[in-house]
C-alpha cells in the first residue's frame, strides 16, 4: 500500500541542513498496524507527514496505493490524501463551536454523501465509541480521552484507506491509554490499515509490527503483540 525508496528528509536552517530521515526502506500493507517508534526527535513525526502525504521528501520516493508521490502536482497530492488518509494528533484539534455530532459529520460535508447517509455513518461512530448520548454537547466540556475518542470518529467518518496516528494517546493517564489503543487494536483487526508514531514503548506494544527510528535511520524492523 506504501512503500518508500531511499526517503530523505533534510531542513535547512541557514547553513546548518538538518537530516531528519534518511534512506528510509519501509513497506507498509493493506490492513497492517505499524507503530513507528524511537525518542524524541527520531524522525518520528517527520516520516509520518511524508507517508501522509502532508509533507514532500528532499529525496528518494514514496509509493501511495501505486502512484509515485514525488511525481504528482500539489493538487494531484492533496486529492489523493483527502481520498484516501485522516490524521489524529497528540493535540485534539475539534472545532469548540460544533457539537459532538457535528464535529463527526465534518469530514462528510465534502463528500457527496446523502443526508441520511451522514447521519448513518455518525450515529455508528457514536455508538461504537460510546459517546451517543453526548451528541449535543460542545467537546470542549470533556476530558481529553473522550475528546480524543470524538477525534478519532471524526477521523474514521470518510473511511479511510490508512489512519495516521502521531502519539495519539500523549495526553492520557495509563487507563485511558490502555483503553485507546484497544480501540485501535479492534479497528485493526476489522482491517483498517494503521501507522501510529509514539515514543512510548509502552503503547508500541499494541501494533503488529514496529519501525524503530533512532537518529533519521531506521535501526530495527520487528513484529510486535501475538
Ligand atoms: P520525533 O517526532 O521523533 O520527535 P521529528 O520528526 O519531530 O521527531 O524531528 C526529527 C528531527 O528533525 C529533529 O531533530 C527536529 O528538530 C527536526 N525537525 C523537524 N521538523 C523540522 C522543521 N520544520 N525545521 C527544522 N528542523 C525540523
Ligand atoms: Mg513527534
Amino acid at each position: 500500500m506504501i512503500h518508500t525508496r531511499n526517503l530523505q528528509k533534510r531542513f535547512q536552517r541557514g547553513d546548518f541542513e538538518k537530516h531528519a530521515l534518511q534512506n528510509i526502506n519501509i513497506d507498509i500493507e493493506e490492513g497492517e498496524f505499524v507503530v513507528i517508534t524511537g525518542p524524541s526527535g527520531s524522525g518520528k513525526t517527520t516520516l509520518l507527514g511524508l507517508l501522509g502525504l502532508v509533507d514532500i521528501p528532499s529525496g528518494g520516493e514514496i509509493y501511495f496505493l501505486g502512484s509515485e508521490v514525488t511525481r504528482l502536482s500539489e493538487r494531484q497530492r492533496n486529492k489523493l490524501r483527502r481520498d484516501h488518509i485522516a490524521f489524529l494528533f497528540e493535540n485534539i484539534h475539534l472545532v469548540d463551536e460544533l457539537t459532538v455530532y457535528e464535529n463527526i459529520e465534518l469530514p462528510l460535508l465534502y463528500l457527496p454523501n446523502s443526508r441520511k447517509e451522514r447521519r448513518r455513518i455518525v450515529e455508528s461512530l457514536l455508538e461504537r465509541f460510546k459517546i451517543s448520548h453526548l451528541r449535543k454537547q460542545y467537546p470542549s466540556r470533556f476530558g481529553d480521552f473522550v475528546q480524543q475518542k470524538i477525534a478519532l470518529a471524526r477521523a474514521l467518518s470518510c473511511s479511510p484507506d490508512v489512519l495516521f496516528a502521531d502519539e495519539p494517546a500523549g495526553k492520557l493517564n495509563s487507563s485511558e491509554k490502555e483503553e485507546f489503543m484497544e480501540l485501535f487494536r479492534q479497528l485493526n483487526e476489522e482491517g483498517q490499515t494503521i501507522v501510529m508514531g509514539t515514543h512510548s514503548l509502552e503503547d508500541a506494544r499494541h501494533g503488529q509490527r514496529t519501525i524503530q527510528l533512532f537518529d533519521g535511520h531506521v535501526v530495527s524492523l520487528a513484529s510486535g503483540r501475538g
